[in-house]
């Protein structure tokens, strides 16, 4: 397998395409895959937790979220071939349910969100199997609560629906600390991490205009749109420097 380790998280090193080869080839599988897209951000947090830095490299798919993964890359000459984000990815998750007949299930965010999601999604594809949607703020160990018996509820109806395709978005590190935690208790197949995947599908938050995305100005579009988002996104730079100021850091 062809990765890139930043700062000590192996990064998928293939492009949209391959990825969604990578999804087809999970589907027909037994057991359940994780897919985690990390940006920088991300990857500064798991720097410094190293219990979540393990959850991401036991994803089966993990792919480079955000530019700045692929800057670092290119900065250590170890180039990423391209941002895959988990947006993009979840989309192209969404055709291949819509083709195969797969059950997909929208856990996270915001009351109705993943309900308004649903929607969009059905008006999009006829005949796609959207089977169950929940919020993400549920009694889970996601918010530091274990077995809770609204969370069992919740995976007991997802294991009920016949889940093939697990859509989560309670935000990182909620998200893969979630799905590692009850990896062993989902009988879906293929499960994602996608953050505010669901908020955009639903149109409660808009990505940005092609400009900012060609140019790799994504981050600062968001900035403009939600300026306390700057406590964030301060750690773009300082990943930028902790990768220039460290040979070692990209591998
Ligand atoms: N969220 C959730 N449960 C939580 C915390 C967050 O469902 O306990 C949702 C939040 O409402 C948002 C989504 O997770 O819809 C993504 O959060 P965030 O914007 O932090 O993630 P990002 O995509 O920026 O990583």
């Amino acid at each position: 397998m062809n990765t890139v380790n930043i700062l000590g998280v192996d990064i998928d090193n293939l492009n949209l395409r391959d990825a969604k080869d990578k999804v087809r080839d999970f589907l027909n599988d037994e057991d359940l895959k994780l897919i985690f897209t990390p940006n920088s951000e991300i990857i500064m947090d798991a720097k410094k937790d190293p219990e979540f830095k393990n959850i991401l490299n036991n994803g089966d798919m993990v792919i480079a979220d955000g530019i700045g993964l692929v800057y670092a890359s290119k900065i250590r000459k170890k180039p990423l071939e391209e941002r895959v984000t988990g947006y993009d990815l979840s989309l192209e998750i969404l055709d291949i349910a819509a083709e195969e007949s797969y059950n997909v299930y929208f856990l996270g965010c915001a009351e109705g969100v993943a309900e308004e999601a649903k929607r969009k999604v059905e008006e999009k594809y006829k005949n796609i199997n959207i089977v169950g949607t929940h919020n993400g703020f549920f009694k889970g160990y996601h918010l530091g609560i274990e077995n809770h018996p609204e969370e069992e509820a919740i995976i007991e109806e997802i294991n009920n629906l016949d889940t093939d395709i697990l859509f989560v978005g309670l935000g990182a590190p909620k998200q893969e600390f979630w799905l590692y935690h009850n990896r062993d208790r989902i009988k879906a197949k293929v499960a994602i991490g996608n953050g505010g995947t669901m908020d955009v599908i639903a149109e409660k938050v808009k990505r940005a205009p092609d400009f900012f995305q060609k140019f790799g100005l994504e981050w600062l579009y968001r900035l403009i749109k939600e300026p306390k988002r700057i406590k964030r996104q301060i750690k773009l730079p300082i990943f930028l420097l902790t990768i220039l100021s460290d040979k070692e850091s990209v591998k």
